[in-house]
């Protein structure tokens, strides 16, 4: 059987960032249990992507299924306007208990990018309700993702993101270059200094600085010197300016660290978390602050239909206990030094330009933009599921993948350089 021949969904269903005219092939998944996703042909693949970021405990986890099972009896949605629950609440504390003492406040989004949207008016909503009226701008870093939706888009890089088609109707924010200075390294003078001239030039009228802490994700996959944010976090604090952290990629141990900013040990002002929140079993994000700041924010005006699903939350709380009561660390770290062992050495092929690893996430940056139609063949045929972009094929698997496991997927993913499935 060939699972990618099904012609409903290829006439009539987008996907993410296709086109409806002659879409790239969709594979059907029947099941997916721990690290394994289940096609239609009943082959089995290795999961390389924890379904971008999310399932970090694996699929069809029973405690989860439990969590989730259980509510459904009581109450699947109730709506979040003058009523509460305690799936909702217990979700809160579970958050709030893993994040240091300032924060006292939390919005439950449906997405991650409604929390990035949600975090974008908490700090206009804090500066118009000041005297600096005028902070209405933002900046971030060049190479930063953080969703689809416009405000999110507006603080997402001009260029490899959508700007250039939405150019006319996106609001204008600025942009300075991403640190180039390495995760692990000291941070080089011409980080600073391009950081130090923007604060003193635009300072009086800047809201807040968004930026994921130091793993840039779908922009690019760079990783970069905690420096960078303790030096974002002075200048911050120096020019009254708020600072915002995008973790909705890389909260709950992704980077061996239970949050990226763990890494810099400084803290935002507000907070964006999402994806792995219900280990990938429902969408889920948050966006937290401190009360200081919420006092001054006022009523925040947004309210989603969804905020603080009862079926979502419930799963967050199980998820979140799951990860706590695991040897998470213990596991990201095995990751991390297989990653390591078995993609560094791939440095010395001349098809490759750069290759990363941090906590459970490897990043190989090749030269030449991959033929992704014939590299997701290659990796269906080998029985994993590992899904590039441009010049990026990376990894970020469940944590309960297992040494063996991860040790085909990083030797398929080499192998799939060595084949050159490259444009040219
Ligand atoms: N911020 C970051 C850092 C992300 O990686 C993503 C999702 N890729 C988002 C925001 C948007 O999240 P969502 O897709 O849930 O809207």
């Amino acid at each position: 059987m060939n699972n990618t021949t099904n012609n409903f969904d290829k006439d009539h269903i987008w996907h993410p960032y296709t086109s409806m005219k002659d879409p790239l092939p969709c594979y059907k998944v029947k099941s997916c249990s721990g690290v394994y996703i289940e096609l239609e042909d009943s082959k089995k693949l290795i999961d390389g992507m924890s379904s971008w970021w999310c399932a970090v405990h694996g699929y069809n986890h029973p405690v989860l299924n439990k969590a989730i099972n259980d509510q459904v009896t009581r109450m699947s949605h109730i709506m979040f306007g003058g009523l509460t629950h305690d799936p909702a609440i217990n979700a809160a504390k579970s958050v709030l208990d893993l994040l240091p003492e300032k924060f006292d406040c939390l919005f439950f989004a449906d997405s991650g990018s409604v929390a990035v949207e949600v975090s974008l008016k908490m700090a206009l909503q804090y500066w118009q309700n000041s005297s600096n009226t005028e902070k209405k701008e933002f900046v971030t870093i060049r190479g930063g993702y953080h969703g689809d939706t416009t405000g999110a888009m507006s603080v997402t890089d001009p260029d490899n993101g959508m700007h250039h088609l939405f150019k006319d109707f996106l609001p204008i924010h600025n942009f300075i270059s991403r640190p180039e200075t390495r995760f692990g390294e000291i941070l080089q003078p011409q980080d600073t200094k391009e950081l130090n001239e923007f604060f003193k030039k635009k300072h009086k009228t800047l809201a807040a600085v968004i930026l994921e802490p130091i793993v840039q994700g779908a922009g690019g996959m760079w990783f970069y010197s905690s420096d960078y944010l303790v030096k974002l976090r002075e200048l911050c604090d120096k020019y009254n300016t708020l600072l915002i952290f995008d973790e909705i990629a890389t909260g709950f141990g992704r980077t061996g660290k239970l949050f990226a900013f763990e890494h810099a040990a400084v803290t935002p002002d507000i907070l964006c978390i999402g994806k792995a929140i219900t280990g990938g079993y429902m969408t889920l994000a948050a966006t937290i602050t401190s009360q200081k700041i919420a006092e001054q924010i006022g009523t925040l005006m947004h309210g989603p239909t969804f905020m603080g699903n009862p079926l979502a939350t419930a799963v967050a709380s199980a998820s979140i206990k799951l990860l706590t009561n695991s040897n998470w660390q213990e596991r990201v770290n095995v990751i991390e030094c297989i990653l390591r062992k078995n993609l560094l050495p791939v440095l010395a092929s001349p098809l490759v330009e750069d290759v990363r690893v941090l906590g459970a996430i490897g990043v190989i940056e090749t030269k030449h933009p991959v033929k992704i139609k014939e590299i997701q063949k290659f990796f269906i045929d080998n029985g994993v599921w590992i899904r590039p972009f441009g010049k990026l094929i990376y990894i970020m698997p469940p944590f309960i993948i297992t040494p063996p496991q991860l040790q085909i997927l990083c030797s398929v993913l080499i192998q799939s350089i060595q084949l050159k499935h490259f444009e040219r």
